[in-house]
This record gives structure tokens, C-alpha cells and sequence, in this order.
């Protein structure tokens, strides 16, 4: 496969990446200087859309070069589908929170806005979008999804974001208590990459 760039800060997805990444032999590289790159407005209505702008935008700083970028968040039923396409702001929004312990407050708002929702009505879902795109055009997208159940409290130190809240049925455990291989195996990142893989065989080759 070809050089594919990263287009992402997140310490969590990095995580992510490097366990999908590793389970299937494939070298990935972060996108350089990306820290230097004004970050773009993700204004985007839905995942994908917010995808395909990072997508874009950070393929336009390395001409020639595939750039994957990932949108993600957390679907709520009982909250009708919050914090979705704003998980990674959520407590911004409803508060004005801006510190760096965001991820901290985003769990607490769910938990507080969740506490009255009882059991067997607490479904909700990861979704991931990923973008490929080379010279500020997108070239594919992939999704996945990950069904659970939001918790009551949070359990487990491994992960980031919604993971200690994020109880995952099949496997007895959260996804902050999975290992980076095993979330790869179970998680909606690792679902959009497996077919992001298949596509790049199919169409860029070995
Ligand atoms: P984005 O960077 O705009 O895509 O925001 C993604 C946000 O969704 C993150 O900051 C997390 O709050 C949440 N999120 C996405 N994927 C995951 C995951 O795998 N585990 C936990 N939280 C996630």
C-alpha cells in the first residue's frame, strides 16, 4: 500500500489507528506539521461531511499525498442521537466549557442528563467516518458503527472520550477497558478502517 498520512491530533484516535493499524500490518504515518496547520471549521452537519472537509483541507498542505481523515462521535437514543456530531464539544456547547478536561466534562453531562433514562432504553452508538482525499478532492469514505449501552458510571482507564461510558454487550466490557487490538476488533473507528483497508487493496494495490 502507499503512503497514507493521518490527519489527526487526538491522542485517543492515534491510539486507534496504531492498534487497527498494527492488527493488519499496515504502516500509517501523522500528517506533518500538522500542529503548525491552522485547524478548519468543522461546521458540518453530519459525520461524513465533517470528514471530508478535514480530508480536503489537510490534503491541500501535501500536494500528491493521500490524507485519511476521521469524524466520529456518539449517538444517544434517549438524548436524540446527542452529543453526535458534536461529541468532541459537547459540554461547550451546553455550558461554555473550554478547558482541556473537556473529555471529563462531556462524560459528566451525559451521565447527569442520562440519569432519569432507565435500563433497556440507554442505547446508543459510536459512528466513525473516515475520509481519503489527495489534492483537496475526497476519493472515498468509510463508515462504522459500534452498538452499546451508556452507563451509569464510568469503568475503565484504558481509551479516551465517551469510552468509560461506553458498555459494550458482546464482549461483558467497555471500551475503556479494551486493549488498542482489541478495541480495533470491536469499535466503529476499527469497522471504517477495515473497509477503508479493502478499498486501498482493491484500488491502490499491494
Ligand atoms: P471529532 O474529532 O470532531 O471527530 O470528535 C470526536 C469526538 O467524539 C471525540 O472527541 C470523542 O469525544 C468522541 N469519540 C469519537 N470516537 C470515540 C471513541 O472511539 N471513543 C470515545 N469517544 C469517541
Amino acid at each position: 500500500m502507499r503512503r497514507i498520512l493521518v490527519a489527526t491530533s487526538n491522542a485517543g484516535k492515534i491510539r486507534d489507528f496504531i492498534g487497527a493499524a498494527r492488527v493488519h500490518g499496515v504502516e500509517l504515518d501523522l500528517l506533518p506539521d500538522y500542529k503548525q496547520i491552522d485547524p478548519p471549521i468543522e461546521d458540518g452537519d453530519s459525520f461524513e461531511a465533517n470528514a471530508c472537509l478535514k480530508s480536503e483541507y489537510y490534503s491541500r498542505h501535501v500536494p500528491g499525498q493521500l490524507v485519511l481523515a476521521d469524524d466520529s462521535g456518539l449517538a444517544v437514543d434517549a438524548l436524540g442521537g446527542a452529543p453526535g456530531v458534536r461529541s468532541a464539544r459537547y459540554a461547550t456547547d451546553e455550558n461554555g466549557y473550554t478547558g482541556n478536561d473537556i473529555d471529563d466534562r462531556n462524560n459528566a453531562l451525559v451521565l447527569e442528563r442520562m440519569a432519569q433514562v432507565p435500563d433497556g432504553t440507554r442505547s446508543g452508538r459510536f459512528i466513525c467516518v473516515l475520509a481519503l482525499a489527495r489534492d483537496g478532492a475526497t476519493l472515498a469514505t468509510f463508515s462504522g458503527k459500534a452498538e452499546g449501552v451508556i452507563m451509569r458510571s464510568l469503568r475503565g482507564d484504558n481509551g479516551f472520550g465517551y469510552d468509560p461510558m461506553f458498555y459494550f454487550p458482546e464482549i461483558g466490557k467497555t471500551f475503556a477497558e479494551l486493549s488498542a487490538e482489541e478495541k480495533s476488533q470491536f469499535s466503529h473507528r476499527g469497522a471504517a478502517f477495515r473497509k477503508f483497508l479493502d478499498w486501498a487493496d482493491s484500488k491502490l494495490g499491494a
